[in-house]
């Protein structure tokens, strides 16, 4: 479980977070929502040890993460940012945090052979990431957080660059692996049907602010605030 206390933020004088307190039961599938720039991707920053809050701590299982880096951390991340290594073939790609993490050849042969047939890429396991469709490469990039099987996955608005379709797979896709690993799954977007139909629980923020946690069904027919209860109705 992780646990964030009176976990704060600022950028120069902009309080990016303020007073944020969360608990994150271990499997479960956590989505921060909230509207550009309510302070989202920040907390998930933090999380993954990429920021240090200016105020408050994390733990894990009771244990102090907040000065730990990401790499001691070891969550997995799907980031924007984070893209696949361009000159890697997909199989090269998905064993890569095997092979920094020293892992016997044989069983990352095995591990990463697992990983293409869990998110449906055999066939693909030698074409550079160019030569797939985004849809593919998000599943590369799944693959790769997901093979070294981290306690905590990190999603930040993954499929915002795909078309409705390939989004609605993807959504799916996520929703299957989430229960087929059973990590805890923290995701954020700022579209409030994906919040609500992919997350045990989902996490509102606007202005830096942690608003309301609660179940899907929770939030969204017990709005805690004016705010919750128009942000969404925005569901189109
Ligand atoms: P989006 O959906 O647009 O990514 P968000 O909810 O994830 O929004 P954040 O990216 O967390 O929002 O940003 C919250 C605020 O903090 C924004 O106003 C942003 O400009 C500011 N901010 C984030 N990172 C920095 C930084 N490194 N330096 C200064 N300001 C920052």
């Amino acid at each position: 479980e992780i646990r964030a206390e009176g976990i704060g933020k600022t950028f120069g004088s902009f309080r990016a977070l303020r007073d944020l307190s969360l608990n994150i039961g271990r499997g479960e599938f956590l989505t921060l929502l909230g509207p550009s720039g309510s302070g989202k991707t920040t907390f998930l920053m933090i999380l993954a040890g990429f920021e240090r809050p200016t105020h408050g701590r994390l733990t894990r299982d009771g244990a102090d993460i907040t000065n730990l880096s990401a790499e001691q951390r070891a969550f997995g991340m799907v980031f924007q940012g984070y893209a696949l290594f361009p000159h890697m073939t997909v199989e090269q790609n998905i064993a890569f945090p095997l092979n920094i993490r020293k892992v016997p050849a044989e069983e990352t042969r095995k591990r990463v052979a697992d990983m293409v047939a869990r998110v449906g890429l055999a066939g693909h396991e030698r074409k550079l990431p160019t030569k797939l469709s985004g849809g593919q490469q998000q599943r590369v990039a799944l693959a790769r957080a997901l093979v070294f099987e981290p306690p905590v996955l990190l999603l930040d608005e993954p499929f915002s660059a795909l078309d409705k379709h390939l989004r609605g797979l993807m959504q799916e896709e996520v929703k299957r692996l989430h229960q087929e690993f059973g990590t805890t799954f923290v995701f954020v977007t700022h579209d409030q049907s994906e919040a609500l139909s992919l997350s045990s629980r989902v996490a509102i923020f606007n202005h830096g602010q942690l608003l309301q946690v609660g179940t899907p069904q929770d939030v969204y027919e017990r709005p805690a605030s004016r705010f919750v209860s128009e942000f969404l109705g925005e569901i189109n």
